[in-house]
């Protein structure tokens, strides 16, 4: 029988081992995964695992900050037509509540693969040496660090549940924080330390927050979250280097903590696959074709590590957020167990959410600038949307506490539909009759 190897026990990885089940595929799984924790789920890791506030495992418990949190993303999954089982797993915050076993889905945890031999079809993880005839690159990202990052003591990064174990008693004693970046990670960190009562700084090297991902106007509100949160929000500040006791600023002043935590993004963990003959980008993205195929046979990549070509956006797409890690496995199992023909093109509406400052949002679609930016409800207020649209269509959405608005902007993108600017502009109008 044929074997699939999965290389990455993220939720990319353990979504495809599911998928292909449900094509039917009769043959061998192996999940072959880094981490010796079972696949588990990553956004609570920022939200309900950190703020939890109780000691031990973080899949026992934390029911308050887990129920709020995944309620959101659960139920703005269902709305987008994903199962809502994944973030809300009977065993706790994290747990994805698959049973490998009952799958038939060889675990082999504890081995990262260390490199790819596709003339022979064969992957090598150390010692271990794994034949395949179908191959899923799904290994997802590493944090980017900076000088300093890897050797001092005291200085975190946030990417899996080792990484947020070890932050847990540090915020849980209360303990003076650096946090360098206010992206998405930044603004969730801050909001777990300022709950637990540290004393937080954020230092980011933009002017303002979440400067890669939304425009200055949408991002202005933002920057005073931070301090209605009673954090210290550095905007145009670099970082130079992270220490043990803090950080070096690029004007050579320090600014003193107990803990730094670098959060500056992450860049695909494709390292392993040097001299492979995959072909990666210039963003370290395995480059997957428009079904997820790469320049190798029977070689698929998917998840954070994967960029791919979407001809809804005219544009090559890196997505890092869970729905993309979530919906591309169907695609890869489908060309797995079917075969390209009968495989529909992968060219999803991107949709994410992000849980900060007491605040749910949620951003569907893709926006490139140049389009018209419209709102509705008053950004000062505690709830209101974003749409972009362009020539009169809405291209993408960002909703602050507004569910019902990205549910029915999710639909609109997808459909490519029209919108009356003045009639969408009214937040009491809802979306789908604008
Ligand atoms: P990963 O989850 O990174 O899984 C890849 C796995 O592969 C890892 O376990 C890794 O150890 C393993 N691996 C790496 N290299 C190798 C190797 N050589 N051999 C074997 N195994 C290897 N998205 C949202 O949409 N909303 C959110 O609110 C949100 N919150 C987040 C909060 C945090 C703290 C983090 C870190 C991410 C968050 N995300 C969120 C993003 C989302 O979690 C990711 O997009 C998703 O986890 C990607 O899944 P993946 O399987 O592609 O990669």
């Amino acid at each position: 029988a044929e074997r699939v190897v999965i290389v990455g026990a993220g939720m990319a990885g353990a979504r495809t081992a599911v998928a292909l089940r449900e094509e039917g595929w009769p043959g061998a799984i192996t999940l072959l995964g880094a981490e010796s924790h079972p696949p588990y789920d990553r956004p609570p890791l920022s939200k309900a695992v950190l703020q939890g506030g109780h000691g031990g495992d973080a899949s026992a418990g934390s029911e308050g900050g887990a129920s709020a949190g995944s309620e959101g993303g659960a139920s703005a999954g269902t709305e987008g037509g994903a199962s809502a089982d994944a973030v809300t797993g009977p065993a706790g915050a994290t747990s994805l509540g698959i049973d490998f076993a009952a799958l038939d889905v060889e675990l082999l945890l504890g081995h990262p693969a260390n490199a790819l031999r596709a003339a022979d079809r064969l992957v090598v993880a150390g010692d271990t040496v794994l034949p395949y005839d179908h191959l899923v690159i799904a290994t997802g990202a590493d944090p980017v660090g900076l000088p300093g990052s890897e050797t001092s003591p005291g200085v975190h990064v946030l990417r899996t549940l080792d990484d947020a174990e070890r932050l847990r008693p540090v915020l849980a004693a209360g303990r003076r924080i650096v946090i360098v970046g206010a992206g998405w990670i930044g603004a969730e960190l801050t909001t777990a330390a300022r709950e637990a009562g540290c004393p937080v700084t954020v230092v980011e090297a933009t002017g303002r927050p979440l400067a890669d991902a939304l425009p200055a106007e949408v991002t202005a509100p933002m920057a005073g979250w931070y301090e209605e949160a009673g954090a210290r929000l550095l905007t145009g500040t670099r970082v130079a280097a992270v220490e043990s006791g803090g950080v070096l600023l690029g004007d050579g002043s320090r600014l003193r903590a107990d803990a730094v935590v670098v959060g500056i993004g992450a860049r695909p963990a494709t390292g392993w696959l040097a001299g492979s003959g995959v072909e990666l980008g210039a963003d370290g993205s395995v480059r997957a074709d428009e079904r997820l195929g790469t320049s190798l046979p029977d070689v698929y990549a998917v998840g954070d590590c994967a960029s791919f070509p979407s001809a809804r956006y005219g544009e090559r797409l890196l997505i890092h957020h869970w729905d993309n890690a979530f919906r591309g496995p169907v695609t890869v199992a489908a060309r797995i167990a079917r075969c390209a023909e009968e495989t529909p093109v992968y060219d999803p509406v991107p949709y994410f959410w992000s849980e900060q400052f007491g605040r749910f949002l949620q951003y569907a679609g893709h926006h490139s600038g140049g389009e018209r930016l419209l709102w509705r409800g008053d950004p000062a207020g505690t709830s209101w949307s974003v749409c972009w649209l362009r020539d009169g269509v809405l291209t993408a959405l960002l909703a602050v506490g507004r569910p019902r608005d990205l549910a029915q902007g999710r639909r609109l993108i997808e459909r490519a539909a029209r919108l009356d600017p003045e009639r969408a502009a009214d937040p009491s109008v809802p979306l789908k009759s604008a």
